[in-house]
């Protein structure tokens, strides 16, 4: 199949198992964006970089080999031909992602990247900017959301956190930061349907997005 599906939310609205789950579903691939930011960072932060210094961040935005899987069964993702697909889900990357998001070198070789993986289609693309900035001509489109609470009781549930606050309010401050950033901000675009999956189940969500593609 040539379909695109872009997918991009808040964080913890449950992007990942929805977008997983579609794309196993219709037998076709799968992206992670947010796993490439997080690739990029995890990596600055290895190699002692300041990540609050867009300079800095900016020199070493070509730097990492990034490879991402796109099997939706075993979504790995290396760096310099290392699986940091566990690595990238730290605290600490949580804590950086952001600022290393907003810088506009970072974000220009991601895209190029992101491009050049969907190449013909046959994938679901999940991130924050896919319909708006990535795939603008991707034939469905979805805006995923769900309440801060519902969200991070998700995550925590995800990385066995036992702070359902901290992890909430790790959320909503990287939330903030990439709604309200100059460069590609999480925007809801024109043809896009939101789907609220506070109140669904994984599989009803699924359902729901399977069924925007085979409309
Ligand atoms: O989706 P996930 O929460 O793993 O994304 C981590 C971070 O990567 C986001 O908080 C955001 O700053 C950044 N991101 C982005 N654009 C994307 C995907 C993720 O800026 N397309």
């Amino acid at each position: 199949g040539t379909i695109v599906v872009a997918v991009d939310g808040t964080s913890g609205s449950g992007k990942s198992s929805t977008c997983r789950g579609v794309a196993a579903r219709l037998g076709i691939r799968y992206l992670d964006t947010g796993a490439m930011y997080r690739a990029v960072t995890w990596w600055l932060l290895e190699h002692g970089v300041d990540v609050h210094d867009p300079a800095a961040v900016a020199s070493y935005a070509a730097a990492p080999r990034l490879r991402s899987a796109t099997d939706p069964l075993a979504p790995t993702i290396c760096v310099d031909d290392r699986d940091v697909s566990v690595e990238i889900r730290s605290e600490a990357v949580n804590a950086a992602v952001s600022p290393v998001s907003a810088v506009p070198a970072v974000r220009e070789r991601l895209v190029a990247l992101q491009r050049e993986i969907i190449g013909d289609g046959g994938i679901v693309v999940e991130g924050r900017d896919i319909a708006s900035v990535v795939w603008p001509d991707a034939e469905v489109k979805v805006y995923l959301t769900a309440d801060p609470s519902a969200r991070a009781a998700r995550r925590a549930a995800e990385n066995g956190a036992a702070d359902l606050s901290a992890t909430e309010a790790s959320l909503l401050s990287r939330d903030r930061i990439d709604s309200g950033r100059a460069v590609a901000p999480l925007t809801m675009v024109e043809g896009a349907v939101q789907v609220d999956s506070t109140d669904l189940t994984l599989d009803e969500v699924i359902d729901l997005v399977a069924g925007l593609v085979t409309e």
